[in-house]
């Protein structure tokens, strides 16, 4: 996926082409408004690469992106923000419409941080794997109903384990739907490439999964290395060179972080993460877990599993504990926050 602003057409196709050449099949691009649709069609005359676009709540803009990309993600999770009054199966039927006369493939894109608010209730905090299995499972028979076939759909997670039950049980109902796989907020190399092919390999291994996207945590200049982990895995697993369980490492602190797309705020958002990983050295046998995020629109949600969060605004960063805001930072006053709340949980041993 790319993580260069849309709107900055040159650096997109750049960036487009680069992953490409990589060895990418589809390559990503977030598109949240007229503008970024402006560029998109720009990027679309500079590049062959297999276009994919990625949809947040404006559904609408379908309507425009489709004459441009080979394939439309939509998050049912995110339906629901915009024109909530409108029922998701008239938005996703506009949707597969639009597709359908632009002969466009869609993802059904289901991930951890952003399920439909109703089916949590039913049973989070208990079981947050059903909710997401649900609503792939209803969103690909509401896709069945409309006769529209042209579809894949992802469940993803930041937890390994997570992922390969979610993928597995929907196999296990939908054989015929194709998966895309991936490990989502999955962090920084090299632990970030472990995580992701710890569950790859129990998917892949088992013939689960017909893509595959490896979401790391890298500067800009280095997101085509994203490919190259995705390509060794693949390797391994074909030769059996298995990682398994073991190699996760388990009951210490678990640093989650979003791989950046095209929504982040401010470009410091990489380098924070890595110096969040550096200053929590000291506490690395403590059993929490600090999620960093890129920007407004998932970080919020996304954080809410972790006993720390920060998610990046444009000049400040929040801070969170478990789903409590305990206010914004600077970007230069944020680490020291952080550690302060980082002690104080060490010391009551109480989660966020
Ligand atoms: S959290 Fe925001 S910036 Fe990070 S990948 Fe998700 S949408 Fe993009």
């Amino acid at each position: 996926m790319c993580a260069t602003k849309t709107v900055d057409v040159e650096a997109t196709v750049a960036q487009t082409n680069l992953l490409w050449e990589s060895g990418a099949g589809v390559v990503r691009i977030a598109v949240d408004n007229l503008n970024e649709v402006a560029a998109l069609a720009k990027v679309r005359d500079c590049t062959t690469a297999n276009l994919s676009v990625d949809l947040q709540e404006n559904y609408r803009l379908a309507l425009k992106v489709a004459p441009l990309v080979d394939k439309i993600r939509y998050n049912p999770g995110h339906l629901y923000h915009f024109e909530p009054e409108r029922a998701w199966q008239d938005k996703v039927r506009m949707i597969a419409d639009t597709a359908g006369e632009n002969d466009c493939a869609i993802r059904i894109g289901v991930n951890c941080g952003s399920v439909d608010p109703a089916k949590l209730e039913k049973y989070v905090p208990a079981d947050s794997i059903t909710p997401m299995l649900e609503s792939a499972l209803e969103h690909s028979e509401f896709l069945d109903s409309l006769g529209f076939t042209h579809f894949c759909v992802s469940l993803k997670d930041s937890h390994p384990a997570k992922v390969v039950e979610a993928n597995r049980r929907f196999a296990r109902e939908r054989p015929d739907v194709p998966l895309h796989l991936g490990v989502t907020e999955a962090g920084m190399p090299p632990e970030g490439i472990v995580k992701t092919q710890v569950a790859f390999e129990q998917l892949i291994s088992q013939g689960i999964g017909d893509t595959i996207r490896v979401s790391l945590t890298v500067p800009n200049n280095r997101k085509h290395e994203e490919i190259a982990a995705g390509r060794k895995i693949l390797d391994d697993i074909e030769a059996s060179r298995f990682l398994g369980q073991d190699s996760l490492s388990t009951g210490g602190l678990n640093i989650i972080s979003c791989p950046s797309c095209s929504r982040v705020e401010n470009a410091s958002f990489v380098e924070l993460a890595e110096k969040v990983r550096k200053m929590t050295e000291y506490a690395a046998n403590q059993p929490f877990t600090i999620a960093v995020m890129g920007c407004r629109v998932n970080g919020p949600g996304e954080t809410d599993d972790a006993d720390l969060g920060l998610w990046c605004g444009a000049n400040r960063v929040n801070l969170k504990r478990g789903g409590q805001s305990l206010g914004k930072y600077t970007y230069d006053e944020i680490l020291h926050r952080l550690r302060k709340e980082l002690d104080s949980m060490i010391a009551s041993g109480n989660r966020g």
